[in-house]
C-alpha cells in the first residue's frame, strides 16, 4: 500500500489509473479505524481494482473545538489495518494541503436535510462535510464510493450533493457494524467510561424496542417511550430520537406517512456524543 501525503501526487496516481483504465473505489474516513470502516474497505476491494481510503480529520466539520481537539489519532495503526485489507492507496493530507489559504467552505442549501438532527444540533457541520467530500471526490475521481449507514444522514446528503453537483460516481451506503452486544462501532466509543460503555447497548436496545412497539403505540408515544428507556441509566441524555422519512428525512407523525421510515438518535455521554440509526 502506497501512503500519499499530497494532492499532486495523488492527481497523478489517479490519472495513471485513468490511462490503465483501472476502476477505483474510494472510502473517506477521518480515522481511528474499526471494523466498520474495514467492511466498506472489503466491499471496495471485492469490487473495484483499485483501492483508494483518505484519513483525514476534517477540521471545518466540527462545530465543538474540544471535540477536534479530542478526536482519537492512531494514524500508524490505521494504515496497518488497511494494508492488512487489501487498500492499495492512503490519502493521508495535512490540513494546510486540504484547506490552502483562501479556500472556502461550499456553502450548499441542503434543505430541510441540513437543519435536522445533527444539523441542528451541529451548526455547519455538513457545510464542512461537504466542503471536504466533494474536494475528495474531485480529486479521487472514483467510479464507487463507499459510506456507512451508522452516519444515515451524512449518507443522504451526499447522494444528493453527488445528484446536484453531477458527480460520476456511484455512491454505496453500507450496513452498520456493530459490537456483539449490539452498540455502533465508532472511533468515539473509547471516550465512553467504563460505565458508559457497559450501560451503552441501551441505545440500540431500544431502537428495536422502538419497532416492536409500532402497532400499538404512536409514533409519538413511542419516542417519549425508548427517551425515558436510555435517560433512566442516568448515564445518557438523547439529544434527539426521531422517525423520520428515509429519502428526505422529514420528521414523521403516524407510522403510515411513509414507506421508508428510519429511527435517528443522538446520544450524549459525559466526553463523547454517540450517534445511531435503524430502519422502521
Ligand atoms: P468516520 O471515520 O467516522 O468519518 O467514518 C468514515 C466512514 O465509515 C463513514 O462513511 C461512516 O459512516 C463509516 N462508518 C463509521 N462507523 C461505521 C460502522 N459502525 N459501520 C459501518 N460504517 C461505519
Amino acid at each position: 500500500m502506497r501512503v500519499i501525503e499530497s494532492c499532486a501526487s495523488l492527481q497523478n496516481i489517479v490519472n495513471q489509473l485513468i490511462n490503465e483504465n483501472k476502476s477505483i473505489g474510494f472510502i473517506p474516513t477521518m480515522g481511528a479505524l474499526h471494523r466498520g470502516h474495514c467492511s466498506l474497505v472489503d466491499r471496495s476491494v471485492s469490487e473495484n481494482a483499485t483501492t483508494i481510503a483518505s484519513i483525514f480529520v476534517n477540521p471545518t466539520q466540527f462545530n465543538d473545538p474540544k471535540d477536534l481537539q479530542a478526536y482519537p489519532r492512531t494514524l500508524v495503526a490505521d494504515l496497518k489495518l488497511l494494508e492488512s485489507h487489501g487498500c492499495n492507496y492512503a490519502f493521508c493530507p495535512t490540513d494546510k494541503e486540504m484547506y490552502p489559504e483562501g479556500m472556502k467552505l461550499i456553502n450548499m442549501d441542503l434543505g430541510n436535510m441540513g437543519n435536522v438532527m445533527e444539523g441542528r444540533f451541529r451548526p455547519g457541520h455538513f457545510n464542512g462535510m461537504v466542503t471536504i467530500v466533494s474536494k475528495l471526490l474531485s480529486l479521487v475521481n472514483p467510479q464507487q464510493a463507499y459510506f456507512g449507514e451508522k452516519d444515515f444522514q451524512q449518507l443522504a446528503i451526499i447522494r444528493y450533493m453527488v445528484r446536484k453537483l453531477e458527480f460520476p460516481v456511484q455512491i454505496h451506503g453500507c450496513e452498520t457494524i456493530r459490537e456483539q452486544d449490539g452498540l455502533a462501532l465508532s472511533s468515539r466509543n473509547i471516550r465512553l467510561t467504563k460505565e458508559e460503555r457497559k450501560a451503552a447497548p441501551v441505545i440500540f436496545k431500544s431502537l428495536n424496542n422502538l419497532i416492536s412497539l409500532k402497532d400499538t403505540l404512536s409514533v409519538h408515544q413511542v419516542i417519549i417511550h425508548v427517551i425515558n428507556e436510555i435517560q433512566q441509566t442516568g448515564l445518557f441524555e438523547v439529544e434527539y430520537l426521531q422517525v423520520v422519512n428515509a429519502l428526505t428525512l422529514e420528521e414523521v407523525d403516524h407510522w403510515k406517512e411513509a414507506n421508508n421510515l428510519r429511527a435517528c438518535i443522538a446520544v450524549k455521554a459525559s466526553h463523547t456524543r454517540l450517534i445511531d440509526n435503524i430502519p422502521v
